[in-house]
């Protein structure tokens, strides 16, 4: 558990209380273990994410729960590039898994959409792409300055996105994959994309796979989104997209995600930062965090206590028992400690 920065100190223990009522209804043994890393430890000491911390990470750990990094005190924001794209880099985390999953219908801009239609996964490549920061000025803070930025794809990257987005098709029941990218801009790294998925699809001739440029995609999940199933693109267009999903599902309080190497260590943070606009207010909110909780239950394999999270959200979001952000007059303890009732309640119901 690393609760990082702001709000992420507020609702990453909210989360825990809710997985630690989960799992004592179904005597699942889960330990948790606290890391204060974050703007106040590098501010005091110096130390962003401590030496040794991947390996120990790797090896000791089967998930991280995680919070939000940032901090106005940092304003180069170096520790929460250290901390976060160093465990993504590090644990070499290459899915960014972000469900947009529309829970109540009141909760979409869109008008006339209800539950059923806002049902999709954005995969992300997480590791590569313009955020592996290469690149440099040429004649910095002049009238005549260059910058740079470059954008790294490696047929390896490519190839293991795109069959985790098919892979993640099938073992999920559902139909259809759309890959998003701009080759016809960017002719060189798009291009690789579009060489590497038609020859990953024909594995699946049984998804209905299909390409769209990410222009047009940012079109077509807005006008229609039942068209979408899963879709996968390159880290920057990811980091767009499920940003713009996010807010059709309800904004960045309700979004989770999962950084995932299928079968090592992962990490499962809420999509929004740390918030520090209304951090120490106590009325974050924390269903974020909790649904990023369900999305690592899952991956520990542990079905039933993700789905009494799941469910507990949904029934706070019936009851309108929610923080104000959402509409509510909730506080965010006071989220929490609902959702952990009603989380032991589900498995009550259950059997
Ligand atoms: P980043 O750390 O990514 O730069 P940030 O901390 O500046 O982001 P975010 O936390 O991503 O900003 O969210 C922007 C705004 O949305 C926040 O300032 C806050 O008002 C609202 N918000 C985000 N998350 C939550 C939440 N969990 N509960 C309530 N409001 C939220």
């Amino acid at each position: 558990m690393i609760p990082g920065d702001g709000i992420g100190r507020e609702v990453t223990p909210q989360a825990v209380k809710v997985i630690q009522a989960a799992t004592a209804t179904t005597k699942r043994p889960i330990e948790f273990v606290e890391f204060d890393w974050g703007a106040d430890k590098y501010l005091r000491e110096g130390i962003s994410l401590p030496a040794g911390a991947v390996e120990m990470l790797r090896d000791e750990f089967d998930a991280v729960l995680f919070g939000a990094l940032g901090d106005p005190r940092v304003p180069s924001n170096q520790h929460a590039a250290d901390i976060l794209l160093g465990l993504r880099f590090k644990l070499d985390l290459y899915v960014n898994a972000r469900p947009v999953e529309l829970l109540h219908d009141r909760l979409t801009p869109l008008r006339d959409r209800t539950e059923k239609d806002i049902r999709l996964m954005v995969i992300r490549e997480n590791t590569e792409g313009l955020y592996v920061g290469v690149g440099g000025f040429f004649k910095k803070d002049t009238a005549d300055e260059i910058a740079v930025q470059e954008d790294v794809n490696s047929r390896k990257g490519v190839e293991r996105i795109i069959r985790y987005a098919f892979e993640y098709a099938r073992q999920n029941g559902l139909k259809r994959v759309c890959m998003s990218d701009k080759s016809n801009a960017m002719t060189f790294a798009h291009d690789l994309w579009q060489r590497v998925f038609k020859t990953v699809r024909q594995e699946y001739a049984d998804i209905d796979s299909r390409h769209l440029y990410i222009d047009t995609l940012a079109m077509e999940i807005v006008r229609d989104p039942r068209q979408f199933d899963v879709i996968v693109t390159c880290n920057l267009f990811g980091d767009i997209i499920s940003d713009l999903g996010a807010q059709l599902a309800g904004g960045l309080g309700l979004a989770p995600s999962a950084n995932i190497h299928p079968g090592e260590t992962s990490l499962f943070e809420p999509v929004h930062g740390s918030a520090p606009n209304i951090a120490g207010k106590g009325i974050a909110n924390p269903l974020g965090s909790v649904l990023a909780s369900a999305m690592m239950l899952e991956y520990l394999g542990w079905k039933p206590e993700a789905g009494a999270l799941r469910n507990a959200v949904r029934a706070a979001l019936r009851q309108n028992y929610v923080t104000p952000d959402l509409g509510g007059d909730k506080h965010t303890v006071e989220v929490g400690d609902w959702l952990a009732k009603e989380a032991v309640t589900n498995f009550v119901a259950q059997t």
